[in-house]
């Protein structure tokens, strides 16, 4: 194929590590089916990779290139940390689109490289859809969460229009009423308010996260068509009750899997997308240890969490008696860097690892790896899924809160730990996912989600064949 005709896919996320890597991922298995790629991170992400890993990581392929455009918000004092998400999100969806806009321009008419076909916008990007179409040019969203989380987010407008949302005073965070079971919300059965993306559990009527998320949501209506980076079986009913009201639903996790899938193309395979330096020293530690017998713990890109959580999480590992990996970023707790007590690293230095950040997929699919304490944000719940590997899940917010729902009533391979976590809880936990009865079947559980997952993308599963639909469809269809 000559380079000026090839399909050529422009990808632009929302600039935090969770979105950043599944559309990174999504980029790579269509560059192995033949499309161009340009690959659109924001200036300050630009700047954190090449911190991170080097001026290589950005210096991409003839056919896969990276640009960068900026994200609007004022330069800080410390550019290395997971920046605001409502500042960001505000921010993007006033500032981004012209220069998104003059960057889509630029493409079209760069020598080399073929005219823009498509492209793929984060769910929280909606600017760039509307560029798009004015230019055009096919967009499709892409959904970085799970399919019950993007459900939830679908109906903020629904609840703010039955006036679930906003709560009527902050007594009603603790009265009972987030139990409310919410039965009209389709394919989601049994779903209760509390389990509804964390942003609603609000008493302000103009609370921004909530009407960013709805507007965000209701333009996938616009769409050409929705990815989404999940697997059939996985949550059957949501995606069929999606697929009711979109006629155009792509399922294609867990993309992770797909990605390891690409030995065959070394080169885009190594193209790496983490804003933090990994370390990978933790591997060769845990090949020190026992098979299926340390707890890794990790609480992704933006959770933080008060000093007095901190220190429950770490007694509560100190007693379980368990060897543990522990990935403590620098803005972990809330307001100040992580300490912990002298005693505790005392007690704890022959089986407790620690460190900032590490490569997680790893870690995950190592075989002394056998629980995953996490906070339920999707990326780590589907790579655990792919890993076979039971969780405690402490969700922190957003639809991290519908992920561990899931999680432990319908794929019965989590534990929910309280928001205010004990060390007792913690310790009863660790026990009971590792040693007692329901460890067993959340295990058993665990491994068949995991086949479930290969089978998907194997050719014939279910996402296997919705990526051959969606490459169909980016290169035939149109505006
Ligand atoms: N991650 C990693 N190393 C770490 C922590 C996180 O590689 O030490 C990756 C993890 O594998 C996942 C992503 O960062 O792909 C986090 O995304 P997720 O949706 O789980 O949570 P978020 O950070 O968006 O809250």
């Amino acid at each position: 194929m000559g380079s000026n005709s090839r399909p050529h896919a422009v990808f632009i996320p929302y600039p935090a590590q969770g979105h950043v890597t599944p559309l990174l991922q999504l980029a790579k298995v269509l560059h192995a089916r033949g499309f161009f790629i340009t690959y659109v991170n924001s200036e300050y992400n630009r700047r954190r990779l090449l911190r991170s890993r080097g001026a290589d990581a950005l210096a991409g392929l003839d056919d896969f290139r990276f640009e960068a455009i900026p994200d609007g918000l004022p330069p800080s004092d410390n550019d290395d940390v997971t920046q605001s998400i409502p500042a960001l999100c505000e921010s993007l969806s006033r500032n981004a689109a012209a220069p998104f806009g003059d960057l889509l321009a630029r493409l079209n008419s760069a020598p080399g490289r073929p005219p823009v076909t498509c492209v793929v916008l984060d769910n929280f990007m909606s600017f760039a859809q509307r560029v798009a179409n004015g230019m055009g040019i096919l967009a499709l969203v892409f959904c970085t969460m799970s399919a019950c989380g993007f459900m939830g987010y679908l109906h903020f407008k629904e609840l703010m229009d039955r006036g679930y949302v906003p709560l009527k005073d902050e007594s009603y965070l603790t009265n009972g009423y987030l139990d409310t079971v919410l039965d009209w919300v389709p394919g989601m059965p049994g779903i209760r308010l509390r389990d509804i993306p964390s942003f609603i559990r609000t008493t302000d009527p103009d609370e921004f996260m909530v009407h960013f998320d709805s507007r965000e949501a209701q333009n996938t209506h616009h769409a050409q068509g929705i990815i989404i980076n999940t697997f059939d079986a996985l949550e059957q009913d949501v995606v069929d009750a999606l697929r009711r009201i979109f006629p155009r639903v792509y399922t294609i996790g867990p993309l992770v899997t797909f990605v390891k899938n690409l030995a065959a193309h070394p080169d885009a395979a190594a193209i790496g997308g983490n804003l933090w330096k990994e370390d990978a020293n933790c591997l060769r530690w845990l090949d020190t240890q026992r098979l299926g017998s340390v707890v890794y713990v990790n609480f992704g890109s933006i959770t933080v969490m008060t000093p007095v959580q901190l220190a429950e999480f770490a007694w509560g590992l100190a007693s379980c008696g368990r060897p543990f990996l522990w990935v403590i970023r620098p803005d972990l707790v809330t307001g100040e860097k992580a300490v912990l007590p002298e005693e505790f690293f005392a007690e704890t230095r022959e089986r407790g690892l620690f460190l900032s950040w590490c490569p997680q997929e790893e870690v995950l699919s190592h075989p002394s790896t056998g629980l995953f304490l996490t906070h339920s944000g999707w990326n780590s719940t589907l790579e655990s899924i792919c890993a076979g590997v039971p969780m405690i899940c402490w969700p922190f917010f957003a639809e991290q809160m519908t992920n561990c729902r899931y999680a432990c009533t319908k794929w019965d391979i989590g534990l929910e730990i309280d928001n205010n976590v004990t060390r007792e809880e913690v310790a009863r936990l660790i026990k009971e996912a590792m040693d007692g009865e329901k460890g067993k079947d959340m295990n058993a559980k665990a491994a068949m989600w995991k086949e479930n997952a290969v089978a998907a993308t194997e050719e014939g599963g279910t996402s296997s064949v919705n990526i051959d639909r969606l490459v169909g469809f980016m290169l035939e269809g149109s505006v």
